[in-house]
């Protein structure tokens, strides 16, 4: 695609696909890891992957919004997504050696672009066979663009990836126009509750009450149900009401570097302390 392709950028964005490139070759790529806790337990069950790129020019860590739009845009985001999987599976190792006889899943984020190549499924096989990880240790977080995308010719990547025994979540459940119908047609395992509607908890509005009913609908259809962004004692007391299995969100951590969520973990053997808030009567 072409190189003069330029995002609409933030400040501190990276502009062009030669500048993506270049940071890509050098070893610019890290990833925070945000652990997901059970909220039964207070045990921690897996890690989502989320990309940052080391800015090569001020050395700052730049946000996924400052380069994926440009990598999606310019063919690139590929690359992206299957260096994600490179650092994450062999770290997902260590992780489960951690947590013993415990369940331990790495999560990572997959783009349009990333299920137009051929090999989806082969890389996934690969990468965890190199490393020694089972591939039901992987949960490919994927949102409705993408689901969109493999309803128009990119149908057998979802059938694949689950012939391997991954898991696929569908991520930001309930922002898109056909939730619903995605949920019946693919092969879906979980689904990742949008942090819009977990804000809304608490507020008055109407989306904490959707929040609720999205915890209620998933665990009905058999779905792994994570909340994302809980931020709060509230909106985890009422999503634990609601009989939420799973939740990610600053209130038990921020995205951590690989050596802090090491640290984590073994901190959180007996489980993380989760706050408590009575709910009103
Ligand atoms: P996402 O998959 O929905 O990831 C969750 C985002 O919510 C992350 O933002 C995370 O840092 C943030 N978050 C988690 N808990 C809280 C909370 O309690 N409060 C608030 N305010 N935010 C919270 P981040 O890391 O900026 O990632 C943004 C998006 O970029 C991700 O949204 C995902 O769509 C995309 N992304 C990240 N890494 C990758 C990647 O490796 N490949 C692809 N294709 N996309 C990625
Ligand atoms: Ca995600
Ligand atoms: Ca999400």
């Amino acid at each position: 695609m072409a190189e003069h392709v330029r995002a609409a950028h933030l400040p501190g964005s990276l502009s062009s696909a030669s500048e993506l490139d270049a940071a890509l070759d050098a070893g610019l790529l890290t990833i925070a890891y945000q652990p997901v806790i059970a909220l039964r337990s207070g045990e921690v069950v897996a890690a989502e992957s989320l990309a940052r790129l080391r800015d090569p020019a001020t050395g700052q860590l730049l946000p996924p919004d400052a380069f994926i739009p440009l990598a999606e845009e310019t063919g690139r985001i590929a690359r992206i997504d299957r260096m994600v999987l490179a650092q994450a599976v062999p770290l997902a190792v260590q992780w489960r050696a951690l947590m013993g006889a415990r369940p331990f899943s790495i999560g990572v984020n997959l783009s349009v672009g990333g299920l137009s190549q051929a090999g989806l499924a082969d890389h996934v096989r690969t990468t965890c066979l190199a490393a020694g990880l089972p591939c039901n240790a992987v949960v490919l977080e994927v949102t409705e663009t993408v689901l969109s995308a493999i309803g128009s010719g990119h149908e057998d990547v979802l059938q694949a990836v689950d012939e391997l025994g991954c898991n696929v979540t569908m991520d930001d459940f309930g922002t898109g126009y056909s939730s619903l119908s995605h949920l019946a047609r693919f092969p879906i395992d979980g689904i990742k509750i949008d942090r819009r509607f977990v804000w809304e908890i608490g507020t008055g509005g109407r989306g904490g009450l959707v929040a609720a009913a999205l915890v209620r609908l998933g665990r009905d259809l058999g779905l792994h149900v994570v909340a994302e962004g809980v931020e709060t004692p509230e909106q985890l007391a009422v999503l634990q009401e609601a009989g939420c299995p799973f939740a990610q969100g600053y209130l038990f951590s921020r995205p951590l570097s690989a050596d802090d969520l090491t640290a984590f973990l073994v901190q959180s053997r007996r489980g993380v302390p989760l706050p408590r808030r009575e709910l009103s009567p």
